[in-house]
């Protein structure tokens, strides 16, 4: 990685952790999950970061991948509550994520994901395979009594991409990639009181335009020029909705889909509706791992 990039990671890392640390104090029992998700998104901004995919923020059984729609009404009391945000710098991502307990008995489930997300990002260096920080994670998790959620993971981030190869694995998935000198890779580890597994769950608000395909409707043209600059990287229903009516933005929406275009990223809840926490940094893999979101 050149020193350029770098600092372009460093600086995504800075804002990502600035913006996480300020959700993280708005989430409190009262508070509306629509609100806090825009004044963290709008946080970003004015520190003049960009937002590499919408924030999030999953409540309980709900993993990831949960993001209000403009008319949301959900307001926070006791759940457990995982804010996900990603910041990137002309392409280059931070993505980092942490839990709040709001149910008060839950410290040990959050214990789990963050001590194995600790004891996986010092292994971060070159030459280790992506399987023996899975068992790594797999193990911390389990000695608290809980399960990784196995079908998820980890991922190793690129220009304007969010998930290429490598992904890094929460149990021994036997896979024997090795890590490189100067990848950004996300870890991130979820325990589970339940299943271990997630499956996808009820309508996505989550979406990314996959390849640009020629539109005739007017406002949909508008609208697929303004998701085309995001260069692939997921937008929120919610960000549509500021701008278009909402029957404007389903109809655009169903038109992508049609076009076949459009990528749903549908919430992802655990199979046996178990508690889930999460925790994640964005190491640059080095013999001394460069942690950016800390
Ligand atoms: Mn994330
Ligand atoms: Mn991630």
């Amino acid at each position: 990685m050149d020193e350029e990039t770098l600092e372009m990671y460093k600086e995504a890392g800075a804002k990502a952790k600035k913006a996480l640390e300020f959700g993280k104090g708005l989430i409190k029992p009262g508070a509306s999950v629509l609100q806090i998700i825009q004044q963290v998104e709008q946080y970003i901004f004015d520190m003049e970061g960009l937002l590499a995919f919408p924030a999030q923020i999953s409540l309980d059984s709900t993993a990831a991948h949960f993001c209000p729609t403009k008319d949301s009404d959900i307001i926070l009391d006791k759940q457990i509550a995982k804010i996900d945000l990603g910041v990137h710098i002309d392409g280059f991502i931070a993505d980092t994520a942490l839990t709040v307990d709001l149910s008060k008995s839950n410290s040990e489930l959050l214990k789990a994901s963050q001590e194995a997300l600790k004891a996986a990002l010092e292994m971060a260096k070159p030459g280790i395979k992506v399987s023996n920080i899975g068992k790594q994670i797999q193990e911390t998790i389990e000695n608290h009594g809980f399960k990784p959620i196995k079908n998820l993971s980890g991922h190793t981030l690129d220009e304007y991409e969010l998930h290429v190869p490598p992904s890094i694995p929460n149990f021994d998935n036997k896979d024997d990639s090795e890590l490189e000198e100067g990848q950004a890779i996300a870890i991130e580890p979820f325990a589970s009181t339940g299943a271990g597994l997630i499956e996808e769950r009820g309508n996505p608000t989550v979406f990314a335009i996959e390849e640009v395909k020629p539109v005739r409707v007017n406002f949909v043209r508008a609208m697929l020029n303004n998701l085309i600059m995001r260069h692939g990287l997921p937008f929120a229903e919610h960000w549509l909705t500021t701008n278009f009516s909402e029957a404007q933005t389903n109809f655009a929406l169903k038109q992508f889909d049609k076009l076949e275009i459009l990528r749903k990223y549908p919430p992802l809840v655990d199979k046996a509706d178990g508690l889930v926490s999460q925790a994640e940094h964005t190491v640059i893999v080095r013999e001394d791992p460069l942690i950016i979101t800390k």
